[in-house]
This record gives structure tokens, C-alpha cells and sequence, in this order.
């Protein structure tokens, strides 16, 4: 007797940026920008389940996540039902563990698993480059997400490729547990100067090299109205912490460690202050599986 898989349960990681450059703005109100991207092994868990019925449903526990057709997930998932061409349903279940509104790029990151996950159970096995096509029409980062691994990232972020580093990284992550919004920041952003003249190597070989490229244009932005990520950064900086950048549009900020055990020590140091900040030690990844298969 055949069996069917009929749910998947998928790792959605987080990101930070080791690197963000605003390079211009384009009349859509899009910017081109360089970056360099990295997934973090901190991960929303994400259930996908083709149903008889033919509803798409997105439920999450999470107070500032929406449910239903307002989640990026759903319209995703319509996508890849009418690719399929298939007509039954799709349950969706996100359990968060990545803080939300928070420059880490979990919403991306449950778009592209929500993708990954119906390319399998619908049995597609389309080519990366389209699904990192139709995941781009829901977010600038959710290509990434499906690229898999450290990356340059041109355009508005969806121009790939690889880059090597050749060292181990650890992080400790704090999020001060204020919402900030993609839009405002980028909104607000006033570009001082065109082009960045920095080139981002395919490889790059250690801690210190690594941490000579942390930067993030955004922080111009985010810091004056937000203090507590500058506070963040020199906590983390005191820790021990090799660097210490704001991700993305903020404002969790990561510190970068060469070791666990280092991560972990400041962690701890960081957590004694109580200040309710979300503090979580994770490692850089550079691919990550499906974390359970359900078949009847
Ligand atoms: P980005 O820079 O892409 O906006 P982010 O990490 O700063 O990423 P997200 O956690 O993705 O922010 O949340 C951005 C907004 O999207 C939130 O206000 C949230 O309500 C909404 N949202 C919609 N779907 C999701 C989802 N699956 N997970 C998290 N947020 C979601």
C-alpha cells in the first residue's frame, strides 16, 4: 500500500546582517542596498498540512503575528497551490521563536519555509531559482531564506551569491523587545552618500576580518530614536564580544564570539541586568533540514 506525506514540519531560521550598505533609492521607494547575510540557529518551527478541505488557514499563538490572510505565509501558499494547480487546502501552523518586527527576518523566513515545504509535499521539486522567484514577490528577503548559506546580497536583496567564512561564529542575540518597523526605518533613512566602497570577498577567513566588514547604514536611523540598541551594543562590546552590530532595521543586535562557551558567559553577564530583554546564544548556520515528516 502507497503511503502519502501529508505534513512537514520545517526550520525557519533567523538572519542578521554582518553588513548593510544603502547604496540608492529607487522611485518606487525600494533602495538598492549590499549586504552580507547570514542565517542564525534560532528557529521558528513551521507546519505545513495539505487538508481535504479547500481553505488555506495560517494560525500562530503570537500576539503580533496575524492569522489568516493577513500572515505573508498565506498569500505564499496560494502562490504555490496555483503553481501545483491543485485545488485542496493548506494548513499552516507557525510556532515563534524568532522575535517579531525585529531586523532578524522572520516573517521572510516563515515565507520561504511555507514555499520549501508545499514544493515537497505537492512534490514539485521545482528549481531553487524559481522558487527564489515567487518567494520575492512576498518579500525582498524571503529569496534569501531559500538560497541557503551565507550570502552577498545586491539589489533590493534578492542578487545572491556565495561567500565562504571559513571560521566559526557564535552569537549572542538581544532584542530589547521593542517593535520596530521595516518601513519607518527605511522611510526615515536619508541617504548622505551613493555607492559603498567596500568589496566583500567570496571568502573570508577569521573573526577579525569578519567583524573589519560589520556595519550597518541603518543604525543612523534606528539608534537616535531607539537608545537602547547603542546601549545593547557596548553591553555586548564589554562582554567580550569580538564586534557588535544591529541587524537589519533593528533592533536586536548581535555580538560576535569565536566559541560557545564565550557566547554563552556573555549571555549570562548581559541577562544578570534583567532589563526583559530577549537574550539567546546561536551559532551561524549554513544549512538546515526539515524537522519532521508526517505520512498516511
Ligand atoms: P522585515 O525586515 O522583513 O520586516 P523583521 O524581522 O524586522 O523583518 P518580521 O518579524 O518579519 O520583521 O515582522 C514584520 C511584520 O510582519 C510584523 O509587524 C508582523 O506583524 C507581520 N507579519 C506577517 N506575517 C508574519 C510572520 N509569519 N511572522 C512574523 N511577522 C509577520
Amino acid at each position: 500500500m502507497s503511503s502519502l506525506t501529508n505534513s512537514l514540519t520545517v526550520n525557519a531560521p533567523a538572519k542578521v546582517n554582518y553588513r548593510l550598505d544603502v547604496l540608492s533609492r529607487r522611485p518606487n521607494g525600494y533602495h538598492d542596498l549590499h549586504m552580507i547575510m547570514q542565517p542564525v540557529g534560532l528557529f521558528d518551527l513551521v507546519t505545513v498540512t495539505l487538508t481535504e478541505t479547500a481553505t488555506i488557514t495560517v494560525c500562530c499563538e503570537h500576539v503580533a503575528v496575524p492569522e489568516g490572510a493577513d500572515n505573508i505565509v498565506y498569500r505564499a501558499a496560494e502562490a504555490m497551490r496555483e503553481r501545483a494547480g491543485r485545488h485542496d487546502g493548506v494548513t499552516i501552523t507557525i510556532q515563534k521563536e524568532i522575535p517579531v518586527a525585529a531586523g532578524m527576518g522572520g516573517g521572510s523566513s516563515d515565507c520561504a519555509a511555507v514555499i520549501t515545504a508545499l514544493d515537497q509535499l505537492y512534490g514539485l521539486s521545482l528549481p531553487c531559482e524559481e522558487l527564489m522567484a515567487i518567494g520575492l514577490r512576498f518579500g525582498a528577503d524571503v529569496p534569501f531564506f531559500l538560497y541557503g548559506g551565507t550570502a552577498r546580497a545586491e539589489g533590493i536583496g534578492e542578487v545572491l551569491s556565495p561567500v565562504t567564512v571559513s571560521c566559526p561564529v557564535w552569537m549572542v542575540l538581544v532584542n530589547p523587545m521593542v517593535p520596530v518597523s521595516t518601513a519607518w526605518v527605511y522611510q526615515n533613512f536619508k541617504l548622505t552618500q551613493t555607492g559603498s566602497n567596500v568589496t566583500i570577498p567570496d571568502s573570508i577567513e577569521g573573526l577579525e576580518e569578519l567583524c573589519s566588514f560589520l556595519a550597518n547604514d541603518l543604525e543612523r536611523v534606528t539608534i537616535p530614536a531607539f537608545p537602547v540598541v547603542g546601549q545593547i551594543k557596548q553591553q555586548l562590546l564589554n562582554a567580550g564580544a569580538y564586534g557588535a552590530l544591529m541587524s537589519g532595521s533593528g533592533p536586536t543586535v548581535f555580538g560576535v564570539f569565536p566559541d560557545q562557551a564565550a557566547a554563552q558567559a556573555a549571555a549570562e553577564q548581559i541577562r544578570v541586568c534583567d532589563a526583559g530583554w530577549f537574550v539567546t546564544v546561536a551559532p551561524a548556520i549554513e544549512s538546515w533540514g526539515n524537522a519532521a515528516v508526517t505520512t498516511d
